[in-house]
């Protein structure tokens, strides 16, 4: 039905709701109003207090408005209730004085009150006028208040939300009775009503809830259906626990035993195996995680599983614990990082490590030469080789392998939905995939982004290490800094010098990078070896200087942000971040995750003024942890969730009512509630969840979108 027809509503007052796409009742039942003014007991004015904000209400007792330079207008207007008066203060919007002097009747600000020295004041309030029609119905209740746009004013929304309540009981309820018993949810047509006219402040907020988990539920049922599908799917059955109790369950990979060594530790038990072979001793949580690894593994389903661990936390040992249980299994592995100095990064240490077992590496990056290229994809293509190293080229290119039975996603924050499935479709065979990512991601993001995939989570860093001690220096001290740098450095070290992100260009920010080089290599440090790595430079040269600088050649190493992600040098010890309020909170502690990784103290120096609120609180989160939870868990209160995992799948936007930070409670709640309907009906096949069932696949086919984008 059309929204002309509401009481109340003619072709006037329609137009402006059509034109704020409020075409039918249904719009407008379900668009919620954005706050609420509770006007059973406004403050008088004498009672508002600077800082607080407030709803006040009083008589209009002048207004005047003046223009000052650069042709700005400033209209203020006097309030007054009997107990005192309040300025409001609006900047540019001239129009607003006819309004208010034409008004017949009392007026409403809502806004913050400021201390202006003779008068309180409130800048920019939101307002509205009362007049006798207003008063005529009971004025001392719980206003809702309406999105508005241009051409929309509150007076009209509120009419039309306040008719359109008519029709709430036609509207079709969408919960089951018994779901909603079970989570005590108020039917629907309660919940619209106490939406747009609530009764009480608790009434208001059960159906908020309702609202909210009926939102949530809506995503979870979608990510719980495409878990059951992949459940569903035929994977691979690996023979772990033939390889844990130390049976060779596959002929096939028995010509990975050439060599004589090699050929004796066939047939030994895995974890045996890996203690041999690992320089270190995995920590409890590595441990814990690889088991859930293997377990997946050796379903016959793929696994989709999502480890995420702190910068550090040694994500990769995981890694090659999971592939060595694929290539003994017989089958191929493949490890994708974001960047070539990380793709080359995994090679070097995985083909070190595997050596003995005469597992064959190859890496596969833009770099290489056509006919290296070629070579290195038919030995994947026959099976000669078993783990191929690469960056997205490997998904990208025409690579095909032989019987590829496990991906590796390293660092997945920059790595989308479609890219993983790209690699599934590399091969005969459905291989597992696993994602890893030192993007610490707060619970309730892992369950709206990631809430398709299953999640192991590293949480223990490898035994030694010292916190990393992160200083906030001004620009002024950087003579102190340096000085403190070249003391490390003198004691064996190695240090890191970021320089910002200048902008957009890169070329700006190589030009950054090329001038503070030169100003480190020629004047403050003209006696020590000092290296330059950007994202510019070819790759074989940006080899090179990593190459040296891992082998000590370098004392410094000025970078621009290539080496933010994984660069695993133990030396290094000294992060110093120029200009450290350009960057985000993410972006900083995965910068001060290139130290820390050895024995030695670490460092991490922020040079940065505070440009604003925004950038000092940045700074000291920084300084006060190193908790990359906490960071997460910062940066969204800072940012907003859309901006963290890098995907619009996780904004709040995507969510009309319910805000990931406040219901994180209502979601977890949805997340169990979704598991448990699917369970008993994969398909969401039972009438009584039609309504939504054709939500969830709206909200699927969404998604897909965003993915292939
Ligand atoms: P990330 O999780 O950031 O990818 P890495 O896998 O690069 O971390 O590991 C970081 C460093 O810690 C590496 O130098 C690695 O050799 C070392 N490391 C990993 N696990 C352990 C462990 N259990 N004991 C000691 N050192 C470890
Ligand atoms: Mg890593």
């Amino acid at each position: 039905m059309e929204v002309q027809f509401l009481k109340g509503i003619g072709p006037r007052l329609a137009a402006g709701l059509k034109k704020a796409g409020l075409n039918t009742v249904g719009d407008v039942l379900w668009r919620f109003p954005r706050r609420y003014e509770d006007r059973t007991n406004l403050p008088p004015i004498s009672q508002t207090t600077p800082g607080q904000v407030a709803t006040i209400r009083g008589a209009i007792a002048r207004v005047e408005s003046r223009t000052v330079r650069g042709g700005r207008t400033i209209l203020t207007a006097t309030v007054k209730d009997p107990t005192g008066q309040i300025t409001l203060v609006w900047f540019n919007q001239p129009w607003i004085k006819r309004q208010l002097e034409n008004a017949a009747g009392e007026i409403i600000a809502f806004g913050v009150v400021k201390d202006a020295g003779r008068n309180y004041e409130m800048s920019n309030p939101e307002w509205e006028i009362v007049d006798d029609e207003d008063e005529s119905e009971d004025f001392a209740r719980i206003f809702p208040v309406y999105p508005l746009t241009d051409g929309l004013q509150q007076r009209t929304a509120r009419k039309a939300a306040e008719s359109s309540l008519m029709f709430a009981d036609i509207a079709p309820e969408t919960l089951p009775a018994g779901f909603r018993r079970k989570y005590q949810m108020p039917d629907l047509r309660m919940a619209l009503e106490q939406m747009h006219r609530p009764e009480s402040e608790p009434m208001r907020r059960r159906a908020r809830e309702r609202f909210v988990f009926e939102e949530f539920l809506v995503l979870q049922l979608g990510l719980a259906m495409r878990r059951a599908e992949t459940e569903l799917e035929i994977g691979i059955a690996f023979p772990i626990t033939q390889l844990i109790r130390g049976e060779e369950a596959s002929p096939e990979s028995t010509h990975l035993f050439g060599s004589q060594e090699a050929a004796a530790r066939q047939g030994e038990p895995l974890w045996e195996q890996i203690r041999r072979m690992m320089p270190f001793e995995l920590t409890g949580a590595q441990k814990r995680v690889v088991e859930e690894i293997w377990s997946d593994m050796g379903r016959p389903h793929p696994m989709n599983r999502l480890v995420q661990g702190d910068v550090g936390s040694g994500k990769t040992a995981v890694a090659a614990c999971a592939i060595l249980a694929a290539i003994r299994s017989g089958y191929q592995a493949a490890l994708m990082a974001p960047t070539e100095i990380l793709a080359e990064q995994h090679a070097r240490n995985l083909t070190k490590l595997f050596a003995p077992l005469n597992i064959r590496v190859d890496l596969l990056v833009g770099k290489h030469a056509a006919k290296e290229k070629k070579e290195a994809m038919r030995r994947l293509a026959t099976g000669e080789s078993h783990l191929a190293v690469g960056t997205h080229a490997l998904i990208q290119e025409g690579v095909q392998f032989h019987k590829l039975g496990l991906a590796v996603v390293d660092e997945q924050h920059r790595f989308g939905v479609l890219q993983r499935k790209a690699l599934r479709d590399k091969s005969d065979t459905n291989p597992d995939v696993l994602v890893m990512t030192a993007t610490p991601i707060p619970r309730t993001l892992t369950m709206t982004v990631y809430g398709d995939l299953d999640l192991s989570v590293i949480d223990e860093l490898p035994p030694g290490r010292k916190p990393i001690k992160t200083h906030w220096k001004r620009p002024s001290e950087r003579e102190s800094v340096y000085a403190g740098v070249r003391k490390m450095i003198e004691q064996g070290r190695q240090a890191f010098f970021v320089c910002p992100l200048v902008g957009e260009s890169e070329k700006l920010n190589v030009q950054a990078a090329e001038d503070l080089f030169y100003r480190l290599s020629t004047e403050v440090y003209a006696d020590l070896k000092v290296g330059l790595l950007h994202g510019q430079m070819k790759p074989k040269d940006k080899d090179t200087v990593m190459d040296q600088f891992r082998a000590g050649d370098f004392h410094i190493l000025v970078s621009t942000t290539v080496i933010e992600v994984g660069v695993d040098v133990p030396n290094a010890s000294v992060m110093v971040i120029e200009d450290a309020n350009r960057f985000g909170l993410a972006q900083l502690h995965q910068l001060r995750g290139r130290v820390g990784r050895g024995d030695y103290q670490s460092f991490c120096i922020l040079i940065a003024d505070a440009t604003n609120e925004d950038s000092r609180k940045r700074m000291e989160v920084m300084v006060e942890t190193t908790d990359g939870f906490r960071i997460a868990e910062e940066d969204l209160r800072l940012r907003g969730p859309g901006v963290i995992a890098g995907t619009q799948q996780s904004g709040n936007s995507d969510f009309k009512i319910a805000d990931i930070l406040q219901d994180g409670r209502q979601l977890e709640i949805a997340r169990q509630a979704a598991m448990q309907v699917i369970e008993q009906d994969p398909k969401l096949e039972n009438p009584e969840w039609a309504i939504i069932r054709e939500k969830v696949l709206a909200r699927r086919s969404d998604m897909a979108v965003i993915a292939l984008s």
